[in-house]
């Protein structure tokens, strides 16, 4: 397969963006080549890249194309949009729209804000849960990733980890201190951390972690995560960048019957656009400027082109709940044909799910905890990522993210990931 194109775009990128890329993880390489592939365009659930190759997508732009590329009624619906203008600095009936469509999605949620950003709508969350409660550290769990705002820079996952530096530098030793930061699934240390401190504000979760790869969580422990922040008074942030609208219309706050205080959004709500969003219960989200004093704004919040393409998603997903059922039976089938090759090859391999989510970890014991999805094989997982490549298949480039499957992801697509995989498994066993 030629990638000379983007080869030549990266010699380029290099010299005016710093490594090339303008998020981290988009710069991870196949072992063989010494530079990322540059995407040209999307449609359904290809990529084609600089050189003309055709991918199937299982990345689906880390989460937001659950129906795929230029999705026809998403693509009709911007198109309109655009020729009304693009951006107001006022406000729009849409954004109204779009609120109330989420609600009526997340009861959870009384009231919601609008960013561009999900870190935006994790951070803004962080500082109204500080506000409301009147104290000042937060708690989040390793591996966990909630975009790049300072004080949720401290033991992140997803790009942090792939590049092996868990904390940023360029935060201060203060941030760090009001962060603290607990391993995912360990109650008992939760437990023990909120009953020896009574300056904790709230407490930042990911309810699926999906950025130390996909982790497959216990409804009983986020049960008790929820019963102990309310009897502590400590608000609890649902973070559903991923989950919302992934693993069910009310993403996973829905499916495990649990409700936070605060609910952080994005991705899918933008319908590929840039977006996020925040919100929750009305007591909390009142403090938020211009009703109380907790500053929140941004210039492109609830951009008019973002909300037309959230309201035509989300929409769609409502309408047709098979959605869900077709992009999670396709799921499972096909994790259930990986484990079917990793049994015949006999490969050290296992695969986590959830939804339309899953990872493939490269060690034959299910991985439970951040500390196993580092110890599982590092050098199979680039042989893997560096196979799926050559054979046509985009796959995250990482063990620390997850597939996304779409609803336009189709049974050739299905088959050619598992030739693919199989091509890997041979290539290891
Ligand atoms: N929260 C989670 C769970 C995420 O996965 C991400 C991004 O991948 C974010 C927050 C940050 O969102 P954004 O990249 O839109 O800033």
């Amino acid at each position: 397969m030629c990638t000379e194109n983007s080869r030549k775009i990266y010699e380029k990128a290099k010299e005016s963006i710093p490594g090339g890329v303008n998020s981290p993880v988009r710069a991870f390489q196949s072992v063989d080549k010494e530079y990322p592939i540059f995407i040209k365009s999307g449609n359904g659930s290809k990529l084609y890249d600089e050189d003309g190759n055709e991918y199937v997508d299982m990345i689906g732009s880390w989460g937001p194309m659950i129906l795929g590329h230029n999705y026809p009624k998403v693509f009709e619906v911007v198109k309109k949009e655009l020729e009304k203008g693009t951006s107001f600095g006022l406000p729009t009936k849409k954004e109204v729209e779009l609120a109330e469509l989420v609600k009526s999605c997340f009861p959870s949620i009384e009231k919601l804000r609008l960013t561009t950003s999900g870190t935006e709508a994790a951070m803004a969350s962080v500082r109204v849960a500080r506000a409301f409660t009147g104290k000042n550290k937060i708690i989040k769990f390793e591996g966990c990733y909630h975009g790049h705002s300072d004080s949720l820079l401290v033991k992140a996952g997803s790009g942090l980890l792939t590049f092996e530096h868990q904390d940023s530098n360029g935060i201060t030793e203060g941030v760090v201190k009001d962060t603290i930061t607990l391993p995912f699934g360990d109650f008992d240390k939760l437990k023990k951390t909120l009953e020896n401190d009574n300056d904790i504000a709230c407490v930042i979760i990911e309810p699926i972690p999906a950025n130390m790869g996909l982790i497959e969580t216990e409804k009983e422990y986020l049960e008790k995560v929820r019963k102990i922040t309310k009897e502590k008074n400590v608000v609890l942030i649902f973070d559903e960048v991923i989950s919302g609208f992934r693993v069910s219309l009310g993403g996973a706050q829905k499916v495990f019957g649990i409700t936070p205080d605060l609910t952080v959004l994005g991705k899918i709500i933008g319908g590929g656009y840039p977006v996020g969003g925040f919100g929750g219960k009305k007591e909390i989200m009142n403090l938020i400027s211009p009703v109380g004093n907790v500053y929140h704004a941004g210039t492109l919040s609830g951009n008019p082109i973002s909300v037309a393409a959230g309201i035509e998603t989300i929409s769609i997903l409502k309408e047709n709940p098979e959605i869900y059922e077709n992009v999670n039976k396709k799921t499972e089938n096909l994790v259930n044909k990986i484990n079917e090759l990793i049994k015949k090859y006999d490969i050290p391999a296992s695969v986590n799910y959830f939804g339309s989510l899953f990872t493939i970890f490269f060690s034959k014991e299910k991985v439970k905890t951040l500390e196993d999805a580092m110890n599982t094989n590092d050098k199979f997982y680039s042989i893997y990522f560096d196979t799926m490549l050559e054979n046509g298949v985009i796959v995250p480039p990482s063990k620390y993210e997850a597939h996304f499957v779409s609803y336009i992801h189709n049974d050739e697509d299905v088959e050619k990931l598992l030739k693919s995989a199989e091509k890997t498994f041979q290539k290891i066993a």
